[in-house]
């Protein structure tokens, strides 16, 4: 298969996991004979710095055109004047709109040689294997804001048709694992989470009778999810209960550097990133952790390319290389060898077979 990939490494250590995750993309390619050709272009605060503004026109046309879209993380010092008109975030939900990209899946699996770097005890990680399926073009991030000296809003809408397609893609994805959905929303107090309810349970029974329901309030969800995290298997909520409760699952893997996620929409054009920042406190030094990024690339292949063997290999070769031992700093035990982004990059691509 012949594939376009845009590649957007934005700042701190965007470049550096960027670099990693493209170094397997290589690899993979030569294995398979498939062809991955990459663009390189300007996105977030390097952007801004070079353009004016965080998604510029040739960066939005590179994405449109490609099969896929692969990026690092945005922000950082440089560009967080909170009164700033033009900031790096704006150019993350601008990307996320403009490819019509709703549903962001970030999956959440423990790899038990790395249960000590989790602030959890052992037992309670024993089988976590989950993915949270949050909207991510609505909600209250995407509504009317407001301010004057003493006041501030921001809206929250959410239309039928929004939460049926978001529940669809998640249902569909617990019909392929478990059967099991949870549906988190905080309908005891708000309008918009009573709309998400009634659709919800409506959809279910009409298109998925055979799935489990759950339905958990959203301050709920965030307790079950620290007592009883192996109890999930696909989780569905709207964008910033979402937002908040994968920050929280990241935390049963261990850092937040492991962890993929996936944005997809009706077409097979997807968004790939890990789930954490730019980490400027470690940028430029080659240490980050690139698992996440390269497990990104995993779902990248798996859904907008349908290269399901390719990605289970990429999947197969991070846990391998972390049961062979090897750790960069944020993933490392007293008396491990801490790796380098680098040598990390190298110890999955050698579990690569
Ligand atoms: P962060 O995720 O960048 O960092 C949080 C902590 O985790 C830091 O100590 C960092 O060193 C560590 N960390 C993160 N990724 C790591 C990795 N791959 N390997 C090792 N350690 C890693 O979050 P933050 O510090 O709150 O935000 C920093 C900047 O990133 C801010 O400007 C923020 O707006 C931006 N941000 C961007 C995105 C994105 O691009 N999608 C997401 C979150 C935050």
């Amino acid at each position: 298969m012949d594939a376009l990939i845009t590649l957007l490494p934005g700042d701190g250590i965007g470049p550096e996991v960027i670099a990693s995750a493209k170094r397997v993309l290589d690899q993979v390619a030569a294995h398979s004979g498939h062809k991955f050709k990459f663009t390189e272009q300007l996105f977030g605060g390097a952007a801004i710095d070079a353009t004016g503004q965080p998604l510029p026109d040739d960066t939005y046309t590179s994405c449109i055109n490609s099969d896929a879209v692969l990026l690092g993380a945005v922000g950082g010092p440089k560009w967080s004047d909170p009164n700033a008109t033009v900031r790096p975030e704006q150019g993350l939900l601008k990307i996320r709109a403009d490819l019509g990209v709703f549903a962001n899946l970030r999956p959440v699996k423990i790899i038990p040689e790395l249960a000590k770097a989790s602030p959890l005890k052992d037992e309670l990680l024993s089988g976590v294997d989950m993915v949270v399926v949050r909207e991510l073009t609505g909600g209250i991030y995407f509504g009317e804001k407001t301010r004057t000296e003493t006041t501030a809003t921001d809206l929250c809408t959410y239309h039928t048709h929004e939460v049926e397609r978001i529940v669809r893609i998640a249902a569909r994805l617990a019909n392929d694992r478990s059967g099991k959905l949870c549906s988190v929303d905080k309908a005891n107090v708000l309008e918009t989470s009573r709309l998400w309810r009634s659709v919800t349970d409506r959809l279910m029974q009409e298109e998925f009778p055979h799935i489990s329901l759950e339905t958990l309030l959203v301050d709920a969800a965030a307790m079950h999810l620290l007592s009883r995290p192996a109890d999930f298997d696909v989780i569905v909520t709207e964008n910033m209960f979402g937002d908040i409760l994968t920050d929280e699952a990241s935390m049963l893997a261990g850092s937040l550097g492991m962890l993929p996620s996936a944005s997809l929409g009706e077409t097979s054009l997807g968004l790939y990133e890990p789930i954490h920042g730019s980490a400027p406190d470690i940028a430029g030094q080659g240490i980050a952790n690139p698992c996440g990024t390269i497990a990104s690339a995993a779902l990248l292949l798996r859904y907008s390319l349908s290269l399901h063997e390719e990605a289970d290999l990429i999947e197969r070769a991070i846990e391998a290389a972390i049961i062979s031992g090897a750790r960069t700093a944020d993933i490392a035990a007293d008396g491990d060898k801490v790796l380098t982004t680098e040598q990390m990059t190298d110890a999955v691509i050698a579990c690569l077979s």
